[in-house]
Parts: C-alpha cells; structure tokens; sequence
C-alpha cells in the first residue's frame, strides 16, 4: 500500500499538468483566434487617420474634403454641420461707369423700426460688446467675437472710411444670407449678378464721434454700429447700364421684407442707405 500512494500521486501529478498546458493551449489559442479575427474584421473598414482617437474629438465643421471620399459606411459617419454659405463665389466689383442704383427711404418701402428697438437688439446679440476703440476691435478680433467680412455672394464692400470690415459672427450670417436671397432672386433675369453695396459695419466709438454723430433719438447716444450688430446697405449694382433698376430695386425690397417679417433683422430706412441690425 505505501509503494501505491506514491505511484498513484505522481501519475494524478502527470494527468493535472497534462490537463494544465491543454488547457492553457486551448485557451490561448481560442484568444489569438479571436484577436486575429477581430483585426481582420476591423481594420479594412477604419482608415489609419479616422481610427485614432482624434476622429472623434475632430470638430464635425472640417470640411469635408479632408475625409476619404467613402472611408466610412454613412451610418458611422459624422455628417458635417450645415454652414453658412461660404464666400464660394466672390463678387467682383461692378465696373464704375455703372451707375448704381438707390437703396434708401425714398427707393423702397420698408417699415421703420424703431431705434431704440436696434439698440436692445444690438446688447443682446450674444458676442455682442461696446467697440470704444481700436483696442477694443482687435480684442474682438483675437476673441471671435468680431468675425473679418469679405465680398460674397449678391453683396460687395464699398471702400468703408468710417468702419471696418468686421461684424458679430450672427450678423455676418445674416449679410451672407441677405446676399444669397438677392442673388437668388435674380437669377435667370437680365438683372442676374446684381450687387447690394454694403457701405459701412463696425465703427469703434471713436469711429461714430468723426462721423458727426445722427442722434436716432435724445436718450442714448451709442451706434449699434459700435456693438458690430448692424451694416447699411447704400446702393444696389446692375450688372450693366443695359439693364434698368426696377429688378435689383424690387429685389432688395423683397429681400429685407422677409428678413424683417420674419425677425431676423431691424431697418431703419435712411436718406442715404437702410440701416439693418440683426436681431437674436
Ligand atoms: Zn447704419
């Protein structure tokens, strides 16, 4: 009986391991399988760039064209915001022998809003500030409150001595959507490549007192110029002298009709320009 123990014991000692490295071999080997499979599965669909984890924290306003046309099934992708219209189609400037076509209160028939209305609309825009002066406005700049403001589609910047090519990003918005209505609306008539002439956006405080301050009325004294919430449209530009004013005319009065039914902007019809304030 002693002689069987041992026997017994080493032979139960053999069994175990051999069960042991089976086991570890099954197992292992099941794993490598599975991670073999998994990488075949996963990496045909995920190119190097859209696997890491800068995919998803990439802002879903990159343009488009930087993502591998089809790397991703549409399911997984994640679709770009709507935009604003881009500057895609730059305006060129209308030759100067053109003579332009009036865009103030005696040309179209727009309601007055009130200006104290402007001024609450102004405040409450919601990157709005004070531009006191020049430090303010590139503090503005470098902060985005003031976003630059190009030519674009249906307008073009008149040579501006008293402002700046700056406005609050929703107010640029609002000019981008303004130009692409009146460019719309236009289009496939004599008429079609017209401009809106915006003559002035942001003036710094400094800017409205050289201007020979209008006082809109007796209470406050600021501009809404001065918060960059508003730009003034002086003219509408045919696209030739063959061409008469009624199309761009009746156009832009259409044009601010809407926006302002609608809510998005304030005018003030003035001798010499509309003055439009976008609204929050
Ligand atoms: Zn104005």
């Amino acid at each position: 009986m002693p002689a069987i123990g041992p026997n017994l014991g080493a032979m139960a000692r053999s069994i175990w391991k051999r069960y042991r490295w089976d086991r570890i071999g099954l197992v292992t080997g099941t794993f490598s399988l599975m991670v073999i499979g998994l990488v075949a599965w996963v990496s045909p669909d995920v190119p190097p760039s859209e696997g890491s984890s800068a995919a998803v924290l990439s802002h879903p306003d990159a343009p488009p064209s930087v993502e591998p046309a089809g790397a991703l099934p549409t399911s997984r992708r994640v679709e770009p915001q709507p935009q604003p219209q881009p500057e895609a189609e730059p305006a060129p400037k209308p030759p100067a022998n053109i003579k332009p076509c009036s865009c103030n209160k005696s040309a179209l028939k727009i309601p007055r809003n009130p200006y104290t209305a402007h001024r609450v609309a102004a405040r409450n825009l919601p990157n709005s500030f004070f531009v006191k002066d020049k430090s303010g406005l590139d503090w503005g700049r470098k902060a985005g409150k003031l976003v630059p403001v190009e030519d674009g589609r249906g307008y073009h910047i008149a040579p501006l001595s008293h402002s700046h090519k700056a406005l609050l990003p929703e107010a640029r918005n609002v000019l981008h959507a303004i130009g692409n209505a009146f460019a719309d609306e236009l289009k496939g008539t004599p008429s079609e490549g017209a401009l809106i002439r915006i003559s002035s956006m942001t003036r710094t405080a400094a800017q409205q007192k050289a201007l020979g301050q209008r006082n809109y009325n007796a209470i406050g004294e600021e501009s809404t110029h001065s918060y960059g919430a508003s730009f003034d449209i002086a003219f509408t530009d045919r696209p030739s002298n063959d061409v008469t004013c009624s199309d761009a005319t009746r156009a832009i009065q259409k044009v601010l009709l809407d926006f302002q039914r609608r809510g998005e902007i304030l005018v003030v019809p003035e001798g010499t320009c509309m003055h439009v304030t976008v609204r929050p």
